[in-house]
């Protein structure tokens, strides 16, 4: 516990208090990058561009349209839409006007989509054309939705028997956007958005003005994502989750140029963009940029602007930071959660480290890196120990900080532990302070008492040249409780027999991991179950080899 002073015995400042309000970053962008633009790539298929003058105006007439509807402060609004400069004017339109932008992920299973609009109770719903259908569906369970606006011009407006569709443009059209965007309080809350809920229900983490804007200087800076009016930054990690990883704030704040890349995420469109619209900088999780890779490498390809690349969302594997060495690009890796709005830490070398030989900063770089400033982590031991910072011990890693929840929405009994937030993560911090992720606590494979990191099993076997994709999970053991079996899907093309390349891939790990790590076995499947953000569904994977037994 930190000790106190009581405000009686401070001198007060006499510096200016104001609210850190979400507007604020795109009045800034409008004001000081006023001409730079905003392109995106449409779900009618053509590319959009305009500048941040035009964003702020519009967005002011979205707010002055959500007043109209009946959509006051604190009143939930959802999205459902991609990555593009609607979904961009809706975040400011609604934040700024008080009320709440509750992004919605499509990639959620239906009930879990129509549990989480009744749970945030969404007056308004605004959703691309490609998502017509799935709104059809929810339409019947979402009682509280009272508006179902499509994002399109008149031209283009879908039909439909079963939802009164409303078409945005028509809707901002009758505003004129002569709009003051209110002051308020800044803890007030202006974002919504829920856990893929992978156990469980999904829970709701509700950031405030403030959070954001905190996180988007941090998340800016140099040594984090080392945002800037000189970068071109396209996000491909979706705005319908974690907020594109605070991008849509922290671009308009530094006045980067945006792309977006709408719903077109496979390798050759996403190279179009980054040659044709100059990007330096992207960011997106590792089964993107796979493909991105691949299209690359098979159409002898190559990188003129496009600088680094922010991954996250899962541990980034050595090899596709090597690929992407080859192709000119800096990988920068990052950790975050939902939970965390949802940057936490950056891997990064510092001066001393620039003198280090090539595999010492890879090892740097590999890790999930540095808090940000104004973040505090810590790892603990089962009986809530904290464990030393010594680059060896692991355990459960807990987090606080000004961008950290302390609560789930409307969730009666917080998560936090003596005020800190256990991320479910388990994890080894250095002297360095560099933190590295072994695993999820419930994934970790718990071998005769020792553990075992899943994710290591998983970054050694992805360097293998016949895996695409692995996964490693426990399976019961009746004398180690659990072993690993790693569950691989080949690449295409690969014909060796399955029982050869399995003693291929057992020999691959020697030397590599400890032996008693190497997998006691490993399974093909054709497809890996994923989750709705593109993760390893290791539940289902769990199920999937439930009564898989392990040759004694
Ligand atoms: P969910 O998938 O439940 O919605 P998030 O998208 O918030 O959750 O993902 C958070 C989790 O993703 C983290 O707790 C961590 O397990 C994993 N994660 C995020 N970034 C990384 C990374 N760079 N390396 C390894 N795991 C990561």
């Amino acid at each position: 516990m930190h000790p106190t002073i009581a405000p009686s015995a401070l001198l007060m400042s006499q510096m200016m208090s104001q609210p850190m309000m979400i507007s604020s970053l795109l009045t800034h962008a409008k004001n000081n990058y006023g001409t730079t633009e905003i392109v995106s790539r449409r779900t009618e298929g053509d590319i959009h561009r305009y500048t941040y003058a035009d964003c702020e105006q519009r967005a002011r007439q979205v707010a002055q349209m959500l007043s109209r509807l009946g959509v006051g402060p604190g009143d939930r609004v959802g999205t459902l839409a991609w990555n593009g400069y609607r979904h961009l004017e809706l975040y400011y339109g609604i934040s700024g006007s008080g009320s709440v932008c509750h992004t919605i992920n499509p990639r959620l299973f239906e009930e879990q989509i129509s549990y989480i609009i009744n749970h945030a109770e969404d007056k308004v719903i605004f959703f691309d054309v490609s998502f017509l259908a799935l709104i059809e569906k929810m339409l019947p369970q979402c009682p509280t939705v009272q508006h179902w606006i499509c994002l399109s011009d008149a031209d283009n407006m879908p039909a439909s028997d079963f939802v009164k569709l409303a078409c945005y443009e028509t809707l901002i059209a009758e505003e004129q956007g002569d709009y003051d965007w209110p002051v308020f309080d800044e803890c007030a809350a202006s974002a919504l958005c829920y856990t893929s809920g992978t156990t469980g229900r999904p829970k709701g983490a509700l950031y405030s003005h403030r959070s954001t804007v905190l996180h988007a200087y941090a998340s800016a800076l140099p040594g984090s994502l080392s945002i800037s009016s000189a970068e071109v930054i396209m996000p491909v990690v979706p705005m319908f989750h974690v907020n594109a990883w605070g991008t849509p704030y922290s671009c308009p704040m530094t006045g980067a140029k945006i792309v977006f890349p709408g719903a077109k995420l496979d390798g050759e469109s996403l190279f179009e963009l980054i040659d044709s619209e100059r990007v330096t900088m992207s960011a997106g999780v590792p089964t993107i940029w796979a493909g991105l890779l691949q299209y690359v490498k098979e159409n002898k390809r190559t990188f003129h602007t496009f600088k680094r690349t922010v991954i996250g969302g899962s541990t980034c594997p050595a090899a596709m930071m090597e690929s992407f060495r080859e192709y000119g690009v800096q990988v920068v890796h990052a950790w975050g959660m939902t939970e965390l709005s949802p940057i936490g830490t950056v891997a990064g070398l510092k001066a001393a480290d620039l003198s280090k030989p090539r595999a010492e900063q890879d090892h740097i770089l590999q890790k999930q890196g540095r808090s940000l400033y104004g973040i505090e982590m810590k790892i603990v031991d089962g009986e809530g120990q904290q464990l030393p910072n010594d680059g060896k011990a692991f355990g459960d890693l807990l987090v606080k900080g000004a961008w950290v929840i302390n609560n789930y929405f409307r969730a009666e009994q917080s998560p936090l532990v003596d005020g800190w937030f256990p991320t479910g993560d388990v994890s080894t911090i250095d002297a360095d302070g560099n933190m590295q992720i072994t695993d999820r606590s419930k994934d970790v494979i718990k071998s005769g008492g020792e553990w075992i990191s899943s994710i290591d099993i998983e970054n050694v076997a992805v360097a293998h040249p016949a895996v695409l994709i692995a996964a490693c999970i426990a399976v019961h053991h009746p004398k180690w409780d659990e072993r690993p079996l790693l569950v691989v899907v080949k690449k295409p093309g690969v014909t060796q027999d399955e029982d050869t390349l399995k003693k291929d891939i057992q020999t691959f790990f020697e030397g590599k991991v400890a032996k008693w790590w190497i997998p006691d076995d490993v399974s093909f499947i054709d497809k890996m179950p994923l989750t709705a953000t593109g993760k390893l569904m290791k539940l289902s994977l769990r199920e999937m080899f439930k009564d898989h037994r392990l040759e004694q």
